[in-house]
């Protein structure tokens, strides 16, 4: 009989046992609003280690437990990300932009035991206190705030750096866990629907925070500084945190200050090398290097090697913005909560010319060998992957979702719409795939505009239009139409100053797209909503077409 390789287990302890020794060097820095404030990596280590302490002996956290994070992306909020798991509990990162009613959907529904928010954040939990269950025990308040807010919780209130303070600086971390254990739990942020929890293991963590530091993806060593701009409650900032901390590579933690003036303050000071967000923020941080809003001279952004864009599509004119303007690399990258989410990376094949890189960098990208993918025609048939044919994409792999959380003591959920019957996961993503592996998506399936016998893409029209230079944002979305079934509205944001009309945009269009994909329905709007983590809410879209409260201009034929 073969005798194979010993068989470790892949956990969160290890990669913090890890990071906080041969990378204790290492540094976490916060931006407080005004400059960066640093941690070293062995200080986070031993801070992780008080703070399971203080979990275990003050608040009785066991293995059984889920612990919740209503934070910002912190020092502190790392503390949680590695103690919590690395302890053997379960850390649940909620999202502090939900409304109301679906934060405390979420809290009760994973029945969280303690909730370490920012102090900054206690209105938000202050306001949904009356509808969480008695499940939740214990709140810690992270930094300043009043927690007189939290005067009706019937639980018990403790002060971060009290409850740590004086305890023991190493613990005895569950190395050895069982690697197929819970680690971690994220919701879906409900942009199609209500939230879905994503029960991460430490196996799937640690593959892909391995898949996130390869060559193939984000590459991070210690010459690096990251800076997760993408929040650590959506999709764990996309594995950035942990995977920076097990090569190494320092963080930048933007903390709250979000907005495109600190955003391009802190790179032009801190000078990070790689970051990651959704295309709102990019577009937003374009224009801020365009014009800089107070100051004479352009911002230093010459540290940026790699600056990677993903959550919804990256609309091609963005990507040349910064790279012809600010020599800035964006990479497109696609993936979702039920992929970890590294799903698809775009850097292209070598021994391209310039335009050919282009094509395959505008696409969604390449799947890792570990994420399999297939596409499913409307009748459930196999779609070749010949570049052309589209279909619904489905993946499995070793972090990608088996099933949803069922809630505590309930058994998990699979969903026809949302598990193939021999169990790979259906994205709700349309698109088609080259033989080369690279994806395009042409839509969300719910998202697909279906006019007459016809599909239209709503984000081939968003790419056109956004690629306009007096337009700040495009969403297209599908209305009802008597005769097509349904036609293409453009709901359009123009930069201040723009000079264009409808008509004018109509007519940039029109020498784009095939002229029955031209939308007749155009609204200019002062922003396009968004979702709480910054995409396009087309169903708001919709539903104040359909409620009558959009200023919609109709042009050419209806
Ligand atoms: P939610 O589904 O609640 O918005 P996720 O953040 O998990 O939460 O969203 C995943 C979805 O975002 C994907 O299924 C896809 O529709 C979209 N998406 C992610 N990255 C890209 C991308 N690069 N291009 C187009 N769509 C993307």
């Amino acid at each position: 009989m073969f005798s194979t390789m010993q068989d470790v287990p892949l956990t969160v302890a290890r990669i913090l046992a890890h990071g906080s020794t041969v990378h204790g060097r290492a540094t976490v820095t916060t931006w407080d609003g005004t400059g960066p404030v640093t941690r070293t990596y062995a200080e986070l280590g031993a801070r992780a280690a008080q703070l399971a302490y203080a979990l275990r002996d003050e608040l009785g956290v066991t293995p059984e437990h889920v612990v919740g994070t209503l934070m910002w992306n912190n020092a502190d909020h790392m503390e949680a990300y590695l103690a919590v798991p690395a302890m053997g509990s379960v850390l649940h990162t909620l999202n502090l932009r939900l409304a109301p009613a679906q934060l405390a959907y979420i809290v009760n529904h994973a029945a969280d035991h303690a909730i370490i928010v920012n102090g900054s954040v206690l209105p938000l939990l202050a306001g949904v206190l009356p509808q969480l269950a008695p499940t939740l025990k214990h709140i810690v308040v992270s930094g300043p705030g009043d927690l007189s807010l939290l005067a009706g919780f019937a639980g018990t209130v403790h002060e971060y750096e009290q409850l740590i303070a004086g305890r023991p600086t190493e613990y005895p971390w569950e190395e050895e866990i069982d690697e197929r254990r819970p680690a971690m739990i994220c919701y879906t942020s409900g942009t199609t629907g209500d939230p879905k929890g994503v029960v991460y293991s430490h196996r799937s963590i640690y593959l892909h925070c391995l898949q996130v530091n390869s060559a193939a993806t984000f590459a991070l060593t210690p010459q690096d500084t990251a800076l997760p701009v993408v929040p650590m409650f959506h999709v764990g900032a996309w594995g950035i945190p942990h995977a920076a901390f097990m090569s190494g590579a320092n963080l930048l933690m933007p903390d709250r200050f979000l907005q495109p003036q600190p955003l391009a303050t802190m790179i032009d000071l801190v000078k990070p090398t790689v970051s990651g967000a959704v295309p709102t923020i990019w577009n937003g941080l374009l224009d801020e290097l365009d014009h800089p809003t107070a100051r004479e001279t352009p911002y230093d952004t010459s540290s940026l090697r790699m600056v990677v864009i993903g959550g919804s599509a990256c609309p091609p004119a963005l990507m040349r913005g910064f790279e012809e303007r600010h020599g800035i690399r964006l990479v497109h990258a696609w993936g979702m909560t039920e992929t970890s989410p590294l799903g698809t990376f775009a850097l292209p094949p070598a021994g391209l010319s310039a335009d050919e890189e282009w094509a395959y960098r505008v696409t969604q990208g390449v799947f890792p060998a570990s994420v399999e993918a297939r596409l499913t025609g409307p009748g459930g048939e196999r779609m070749p992957h010949d570049g052309v044919s589209a279909g619904e994409l489905e993946v499995r792999g070793p972090w990608i979702a088996g099933a949803y959380y069922g809630g505590a003591g309930q058994d998990p959920e699979r969903p026809e719409d949302k598990f193939s019957e021999d169990g790979w996961l259906r994205t709700g993503d349309v698109g088609t795939i080259t033989p080369d592996g690279f994806l395009t998506l042409t839509d969300r399936a719910k998202d697909v505009i279906k006019s007459g016998g016809e599909w239209i893409s709503s984000v081939e029209l968003e790419n056109h239009l956004m690629a306009h230079q007096e337009v700040l944002e495009a969403a297209v979305v599908a209305v009802p139409d008597e005769k097509w079934g349904e036609r293409p509205l453009a709901a359009v944001v123009l930069r201040p100053g723009a000079t264009v009309d409808l008509p004018g945009l109509r007519a940039f269009l029109a020498g784009r797209v095939a002229s029955w994909q031209l939308p007749e329905r155009w609204s200019l709007v002062a922003a396009v909503p968004k979702t709480s983590v910054g995409k396009f809410d087309k169903k708001v879209i919709r539903a104040e077409y359909a409620a009558g409260l959009l200023d919609v201009t109709v042009l050419g034929k209806e």
